[in-house]
């Protein structure tokens, strides 16, 4: 099987090294966000396509037989390019599974709808604040000089930050007891993170500090079409396996 599997994240590296280890030809799509990127088995290409034409034209022009969308669930826009295109020409799309966080028991939790939001809330709930967002997302909190910022990235911040800010560039994933240390070295008093789903090290820390948390709701996914699907990265792999058979 052909396989576009639209990646940068650590579930999509997964799954490429299970569906390259059963022969599949797969084909992982990066956008180029950062100059290092850790790169997955088999072929890879960076950079966007050029919008719902640009992929059209790739998925076409490529032969793919199948496309899955293991992008992060902020990735809005090229979840929504992959869901139109692949709807226009008939290819089905999978989409990887990640389960937004759910609270527990101990967590104080502010739901908010955009990383604008969040910056709104923060100075009344804290003024150490820990940045879990990302690069690109820092640049949200660029205007609240009353708080001073630790922010946790991959990659250096642009240049519009806020001024009081530490940047901490490290890669997860991360554990409990290293989030806890992180966050009672530096003092944090408050939380902030995208509802991302997976590996929760920094929450359950937040919750044994009584730390409370500013989480920024996911943007909505596409809706499903008829060929499409929902499932976990083993489950993919077991449906490629079957439309191979299928088809071989
Ligand atoms: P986005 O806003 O949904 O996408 C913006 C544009 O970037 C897309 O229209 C597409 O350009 C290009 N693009 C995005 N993902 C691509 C991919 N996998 N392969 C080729 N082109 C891609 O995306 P984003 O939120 O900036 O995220 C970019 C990448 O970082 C994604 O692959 C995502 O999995 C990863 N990531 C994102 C986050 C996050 O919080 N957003 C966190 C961790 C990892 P064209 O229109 O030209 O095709």
């Amino acid at each position: 099987m052909r396989v576009l599997l639209l990646g940068g994240t650590a579930d999509a590296r997964r799954l490429a090294g299970l569906l390259v280890h059963e022969g599949h030809h797969v084909v992982s799509s990066l956008a180029g966000r950062t100059r290092e990127p850790l790169l997955p088995a088999g072929e890879v290409r960076i950079g966007g396509f050029g919008g719902v034409e640009g992929l059209t034209a790739y998925l076409r022009d490529e032969r793919i037989d199948v496309l899955v969308d293991a992008t992060h669930p902020f990735a809005a826009t090229m979840s929504e390019h992959a869901a139109v295109a692949c709807a226009g020409l008939g290819v089905p799309r999978m989409v990887v599974d990640r389960p937004g966080w759910t609270a527990a028991p101990g967590d104080v939790w502010h739901r908010v709808a955009s990383l604008g939001e969040a910056a709104a809330v923060i100075p009344r709930l804290g003024r150490r604040v820990f940045l879990t967002t990302g690069r690109q997302g820092i640049a949200a909190f660029a205007g609240l000089d009353e708080c001073w910022f630790l922010a946790r990235s991959v990659e250096p911040p642009d240049a519009d930050a806020p001024t009081r800010l530490d940047v901490v560039l490290d890669r997860g994933p991360f554990t409990v007891d290293g989030e806890r240390r992180l966050m009672a070295e530096n003092r944090i008093d408050v939380l902030v993170t995208k509802d991302s789903g997976g590996p929760d090290a920094k929450l359950v820390a937040a919750r044994e500090l009584g730390i409370p948390v500013v989480m920024v709701n996911r943007p909505p996914a596409p809706p499903l079409g008829p060929l499409d699907r929902v499932a976990g990265v083993h489950a993919i792999t077991r449906v490629i396996a079957e439309a191979e058979t299928r088809h071989p």
